[in-house]
């Protein structure tokens, strides 16, 4: 994985991918001073590119990390990416990562130590492989979405995803393709790396984003939706309730709209008509 061809923007310039390394003094390594976007490519034109650039400095400014690069740079450094690797007129994923470098504190403390920034990206098919079309089968988490009192939860930070990789973890070893985690009140909060989504007699009804990450794709998905003319309910919902909807999706840049088949052993939901429809407006605009 990282001896291979390509080019990758680092610190303002394109180096050869196999040359993209830090020190093992990286203060974002022992701290999770680190935040990131991934975002996807379509036919060479990345989907909500300056919304996803905007919010990588936004989730900085919440980890008290001022990214020394401006929405335009960020915007520059990923064309700049995609022209080096021959992404132009292609489909792919862009990860854009700005985390606090070495420097001359090796502490918890870390003023000085510079914020970095790499884009890389790569070709990658649907994000759940075959559930894209038969509908997924979601484990559910041991763990629970953090409150907002805990931790920065609007920041697309490294330290919120431990949790992720570790319930994603559990959930392929039972076959599952991730996991729906439960936020600290017992709401039905979002997926290791997506939202969710449920239909109920034609209408959709999605968990508040209140503790957790806010989707582009989810915005993106509910504007489309009321656009259509369907009622959206952004609510608390109790996972007593989740047995009564008929159809369930993720959203995500990654994981784009993606049908759920199953949550855990109880809870099955038929890949609908209007989880159809919606995927396909959102594949349509993606690529318009
Ligand atoms: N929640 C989490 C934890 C995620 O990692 C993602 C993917 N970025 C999402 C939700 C969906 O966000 P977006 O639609 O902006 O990609």
């Amino acid at each position: 994985y990282e001896d291979r061809d390509g080019r990758i923007w680092m610190d303002g310039e394109l180096i050869e991918w196999r040359d993209a390394r830090v020190h093992i003094l990286t203060h974002a390594l022992h701290y999770a001073s680190a935040v990131f976007e991934g975002e996807r490519c379509y036919g060479g034109k990345i989907f909500k590119s300056r919304e996803h650039s905007e919010r990588l400095r936004k989730s900085g400014e919440l980890l008290d990390m001022e990214i020394p690069w401006s929405v335009d740079q960020i915007e520059a450094a990923k064309q700049e990416f995609l022209e080096a690797n021959g992404f132009t007129g292609k489909d792919a994923y862009v990860r854009v990562l700005a985390f606090r470098g070495a420097g001359p504190d090796m502490g918890v403390s870390a003023r000085q130590n510079p914020v970095r920034m790499a884009v890389s990206g790569w070709e990658w098919g649907s994000y759940y492989g075959d559930a894209k079309w038969q509908g997924a089968k979601i484990d559910i988490a041991k763990w629970k979405r953090p409150s907002p009192e805990t931790i920065p939860v609007a920041a697309k930070a490294a330290g919120l995803y431990m949790i992720c990789t570790m319930s994603k973890h559990a959930a392929e070893a039972k076959g599952c393709s991730d996991a729906l985690f439960m936020d600290y009140r017992g709401y039905v909060a979002e997926a290791t790396g997506a939202n969710v989504f449920f239909i109920k007699d034609g209408e959709v009804h999605t968990p508040l984003a209140d503790v957790f990450l806010n989707g582009l794709t989810r915005q993106t998905v509910i504007q489309r939706c009321r656009e259509r003319g369907l009622v959206v309910h952004e609510r608390h919902i109790l996972p007593e309730e989740v047995e009564s909807f008929q159809e369930c999706f993720l959203t995500g840049s990654a994981a784009e709209v993606t049908p759920v088949a199953q949550i855990g052993n109880d809870w099955h939901f038929q890949v609908g008509q209007t989880t159809r429809d919606i995927a396909e407006d959102y594949e349509a605009l993606v690529r318009s």
